[in-house]
């Protein structure tokens, strides 16, 4: 697949430690070629002259934090395995199941560059001591199983994966497991429960995946482009590592940023924690195409929150983004254009989020198809007056804390930042004629 040539920039091995082997064509980059750029060299330093402690706190000691959209520090998450030899038997799980609305950074890379990734399972799993690793890949990436499986194969026939790895004496095997396309697997224990079979519920943390993951056993679980900056920090070391980001930003290393919407040039690059979203919606994005002007923009997938166009002096870190009262997610931003009206947008994405719920608990399952029935009648015009209390309201009770896992708060968090900015486009849909009825009665979707 092309990203288009707009999303082609100057890219080096000292700059951009993920993409700096893309090729050009946007075809995949097999192991002859992976190879021949220094591919697997971090792993056979990790295997051969690099004690597991070291890995873990080299990973530590570079600031690397998750890149799935939390944004946890890897190297406490490392850490937290159990110590204890004898519990020899422990999980590598990838989460792989991108399905965050305009995100698309791991797909990139596993569809165009597989052995990173599997170069960095192998170095993560020999600092854990984990002999099997599992690529929890979501359904419709079909492109990227087909990638994956054969650079999973390519490495085994070239001795990368499986028995006494490049004479080291350590095993591993790694495996591609496709899932059935629902978003909620991609939270880390609903995605162990549908690894192990069963439906897709989020599991109560604590215990933490480290401690209780696949099978009962510690288990660590990194989104995709967290484990491939694992090869760039062990070949190149902390010192490097640290000194890509701005030096005003609090975060380490790059991340994969982009824009997408009514932008000039949608697309995806790889660049350093800190730079303002302004250069990235204006120097990579190319600012809003002719005949559109930029109304509100989401920093990093639907689950955060609505900034205005005077926030883009907000610096893309996790710190930099909080400045403005939302979290930088999965850095890969929406620009919303003044044809757009919130309460429509609102109003699909809560049924996106209604529709994968799985209902476990009860604001979630209840609260959002509430949200979506109060917003289908605002956007019809016919809506109540009390029904921007019972948005309020839901925003309230799905927040951070009140439900079982994170899906709730984050379908919660671009509704409250909609309505703190854009509240009379949501009045507008208040039929004033109407009777009030009371608020409290029950509603389905
Ligand atoms: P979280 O903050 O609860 O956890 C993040 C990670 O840190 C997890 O692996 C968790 O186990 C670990 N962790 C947190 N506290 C810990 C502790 N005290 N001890 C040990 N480990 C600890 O968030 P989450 O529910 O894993 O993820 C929510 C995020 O997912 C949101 O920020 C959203 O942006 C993102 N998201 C991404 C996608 C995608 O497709 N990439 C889709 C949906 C949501």
């Amino acid at each position: 697949s092309s990203f288009g040539p707009a999303n082609r920039i100057e890219r080096s091995e000292e700059t951009h430690p993920l993409t700096w082997r893309l090729r050009d064509d946007g075809q995949p980059v097999w192991l002859e070629e992976y190879q021949q750029k220094n591919g697997y060299a971090a792993a056979r330093k990790a295997l051969r002259e690099m004690a597991a402690a070291d890995i873990v706190n080299t990973v530590k000691d570079s600031g690397l934090k998750g890149r799935g959209g939390a944004g946890f520090p890897t190297g406490v998450k490392w850490s937290l395995m159990p110590a204890d030899e004898s519990l020899n038997i422990r999980y590598l799980l990838c989460n792989a199941d991108e399905m965050e609305p305009n995100t698309w950074k791991d797909r990139l890379l596993m569809e165009q560059l597989p052995h990173l990734l599997i170069e960095g399972m192998l170095i993560s799993a020999r600092a854990l001591k984990a002999y099997r690793g599992y690529i929890f890949l979501r359904g419709e990436y079909v492109d990227a199983a087909r990638h994956l499986k054969r650079a999973v194969a390519e490495a085994e026939a070239a001795g990368l994966l499986g028995r006494n790895i490049m004479g080291s004496g350590f095993d591993f095997e790694l495996f591609v497991h496709t899932g059935a396309g629902r978003y909620i697997c991609g939270e880390e224990t609903a995605l162990i429960n549908s690894l192990e079979g069963r439906r897709a519920n989020p599991r109560a943390k604590p215990p933490f995946p480290a401690a209780v993951g696949v099978w009962g056993k510690p288990t660590c679980v990194n989104n995709v482009e967290t484990l491939c900056n694992v090869p760039a920090i062990v070949g190149n070391g902390v010192e490097w590592y640290t000194s890509l980001a701005r030096p005003e930003s609090g975060d380490h290393g790059t991340k994969m940023m982009g824009f997408s919407g009514k932008v000039k040039n949608p697309g995806i690059w790889e660049l350093p924690f800190g730079i303002s979203a302004r250069e990235l919606f204006e120097d990579y994005a190319g600012g809003m195409r002719d005949g559109y002007t930029l109304k509100c923009w989401q920093p990093g997938g639907a689950g955060t929150g609505f900034l205005l166009p005077e926030h883009l002096d907000a610096l893309m870190y996790s710190g930099g983004v909080a400045e403005y009262g939302t979290r930088m997610g999965t850095g890969l931003a929406l620009a919303v254009d003044n044809t757009v009206n919130m309460v429509s947008l609102l109003r699909n994405m809560e049924e996106f989020f209604a529709r994968e719920s799985c209902g476990w608990c009860t604001p979630c399952r209840d609260g959002l198809p509430w949200s979506v029935k109060t917003l289908r009648a605002l956007e019809r015009g016919e809506g109540r007056p009390e029904d921007l209390e019972v948005l309020a309201r839901i925003v309230d009770f799905l927040g951070p804390g009140k439900t079982f896992c994170a899906h709730a708060p984050g379908a919660v968090e671009p509704l409250g930042s909609a309505i703190k900015y854009f509240r009379q486009e949501f009045e507008a849909g208040v039929d004033r004629s109407a009777r009030t009825r009371p608020t409290t009665e029950f509603v389905k979707a």
